[in-house]
């Protein structure tokens, strides 16, 4: 695997690549990487002929500056899980070099910003367009892979790919958990040893709901998952949203959409955790 730190390096290794008919995958992430990010590595490695990772914590995207500070950084771990994972390029570039300026560009996503963490996290969605685009003209992959973890960014990507008709294939790939049921995160490391066994919790009452919503209504099911997150006295929910997962705009009535996806973010103790799971109602 060749660790690359500028985007002149990269474009000269992966133009050579190209000359040669090689097709390019591409997984952008922030690195402290766990096997959710390795399940979107294998996808790329199996799905094209090089593999290319990069790993930048982003400033624009973290409106917290404290969860920025603490963002659990471990490039020597990340370089073996990534080697081991047949991964042929690392791009690892310094802010100054993603950032020589500052970026002024401000998206426009409609809808699909204005909710959920679009309206918790203000400007984070700006943030990520601003890096993803960033890496997506570094790169010029032919495909692109993105957790459904992050729903709400999966969207926003797939927009933003449109808005600036970037001819590359956004591939959306399926939550990885721990076999308790907790979607697997970097944030996860930053829990304590009470949080860890009450962090569960959250996944496990989002599958209990789908059993709970059967004959049940969305205000119903909305209220079951928040209040018994709630009686936790480690947990706040920030929002759990039953949303059209084609729209993300929320549902009154399961007769709204084929696509039921709720969606949440909690706080276990200080530590933000997202999650979401499909509705099959039929
Ligand atoms: P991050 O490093 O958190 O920005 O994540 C990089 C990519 O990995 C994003 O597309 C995430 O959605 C994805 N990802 C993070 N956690 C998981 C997980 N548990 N399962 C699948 N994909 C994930």
């Amino acid at each position: 695997m060749k660790i690359v730190n500028s985007i002149k390096e990269l474009k000269n290794f992966l133009s050579k690549e190209k000359e040669n008919g090689f097709s390019v995958g591409f997984v952008p992430t922030m690195g402290a990487l766990h096997q959710g990010h390795i399940s979107l590595v294998n996808r790329c490695v199996g799905d094209n002929h090089v593999c290319v990772v990069s790993i930048f914590v982003n400033p624009t995207q973290f409106n917290d500056k404290k969860d920025l500070e603490t963002y659990p950084r471990t490039p020597e771990k990340d370089i073996t899980l990534l080697e081991s994972a047949g991964c042929n390029y690392l791009f690892a570039p310094s802010e100054h070099e993603m950032y020589p300026e500052p970026d002024t560009r401000v998206f426009d996503f409609g809808q699909l910003t204005e909710v959920m963490e679009g309206e918790h996290r203000p400007g984070h969605f700006n943030g990520v367009a601003q890096i993803v685009s960033k890496l997506f003209a570094a790169a010029e992959p032919d495909r692109a892979y993105f957790g459904e973890k992050d729903f709400q960014q999966v969207a926003v990507i797939r927009a933003m790919t449109k808005q600036l008709h970037l001819p590359i294939q956004i591939i959306a790939c399926p939550i990885l958990r721990e076999a308790d049921g907790l979607a697997m995160s970097s944030r996860n490391v930053r829990l304590t040893k009470e949080q860890c066994q009450k962090a569960p919790l959250i996944a496990q009452t989002l599958k209990e709901s789908t059993n709970f919503a059967v004959g049940k209504s969305v205000k119903d099911v909305t209220a079951y998952v928040t209040d018994t997150l709630n009686k936790e006295p480690v947990m706040r929910v920030e929002y759990f949203d039953i949303v059209d997962g084609y729209t993300l705009l929320s549902i009154n009535d399961w007769s709204e959409t084929t696509y039921p996806v709720g969606c949440i973010a909690v706080f276990c103790g200080e530590v933000r955790l997202i999650d979401n799971i499909t509705y099959e109602i039929k």
